[in-house]
């Protein structure tokens, strides 16, 4: 079944009207890869009806980021929401999401300048915007959102809470491949040697699972000491963060701390800025 693709506005109103039952949104920025399938199943066990929005949000990047270059495969992208059955894909150009400068925007608050934010300032307000006015434009009852992008998940569930809005938000597992590294549409840029330094983020968070009896210090120096190998390897990984974080707020836990937490880690090989994270529960 070929989903029927809406580019503006006034397409995406009127195939809402003709929707039957129950919405699940499923927002991306396309080059979709088995993860966004992923999220695109769960929707498809969770609503009558599945939207898939294709959208790079000039907002979210910084001045410096990726936002030109960013792999923009949308042949593809239709071809793998049909294979889904997918029932509707939006994707609306800059000028239809944003026709005038926006004035009024979302502001992430304190948890938009912790962890990723640091170093993105402006990318979790920018996100949060899109994300609200993806949920204006499509009205889903539900909308689907990867682990893999733990802070922006907390962000979009705090949104929910504090604006009242009436999206009910589910999450996915992330999807790795074979040796562990995280699906993302950034992995594509790496070279083959970039590549096999990659997948250290994801040993690392192993290492710190692995390590989880031994309370939040031994987590944090067990997945350091991987990234510490990493920072020398050729090329090496420039680590951004290592950080043992409460999952709703994304404040560090402290020494002591039990009961849920997320180790989130973040670097750079070569030009590519990667991230990744693990669920972990302390005892
Ligand atoms: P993006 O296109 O990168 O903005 O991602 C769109 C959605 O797919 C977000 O909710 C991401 O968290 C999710 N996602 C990205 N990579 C993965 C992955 N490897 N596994 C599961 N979900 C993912």
């Amino acid at each position: 079944m070929t989903p029927v693709i809406a580019q503006t506005r006034e397409e995406l109103a009127a195939v809402r009207a003709d929707a039957q039952g129950t919405v699940a949104l499923v927002p991306t920025m396309g080059a979709l890869h088995e993860g966004h399938r992923s999220l695109i199943r769960r929707a498809r066990q969770l609503a009558d009806t599945v939207v898939v929005s294709v959208f790079v949000n000039p907002l979210q990047f910084g001045a410096g980021e990726d936002l030109d270059r960013y792999p923009r495969t949308f042949a593809a992208d239709v071809e793998a929401c049909a294979a889904e059955g997918v029932d509707v894909v939006f994707a609306p150009t800059v000028q239809v999401m944003y026709p005038d400068e926006p004035q009024v925007t979302v502001k992430a608050g304190p948890m938009g300048e912790r962890v990723e934010g640091l170093t993105r300032p402006g990318h979790f307000d920018g996100m949060l915007t899109v994300v609200l006015k993806l949920f204006h434009l499509v009205g889903p009852d539900v909308a689907v959102f990867g682990q893999k992008d733990a802070q922006q998940l907390a962000m979009i569930r705090r949104m929910a809470a504090d604006l009242n809005v009436p999206v009910a938000i589910e999450a996915g597992p992330t999807v790795r491949e074979f040796d562990g590294l995280a699906l993302s549409s950034r992995n594509r840029y790496l070279g083959p040697a970039e590549r096999a330094t990659a997948v250290a983020l994801s040993q690392a968070l192993q290492a710190g699972a692995d390590a989880v009896a031994g309370g939040p210090e031994a987590v944090l120096a067990a997945a350091g000491a991987v990234l510490g190998k990493a920072a020398a390897a050729d090329p090496p990984l420039e680590p951004d963060y290592l950080v043992l974080v409460d999952p709703a707020t994304f404040a560090d836990v402290g020494a002591g701390h039990t009961g849920p937490a997320v180790l989130a880690v973040a670097g750079r090989v070569g030009a590519t800025h990667l991230i990744d994270n693990v669920p972990l529960s302390l005892a």
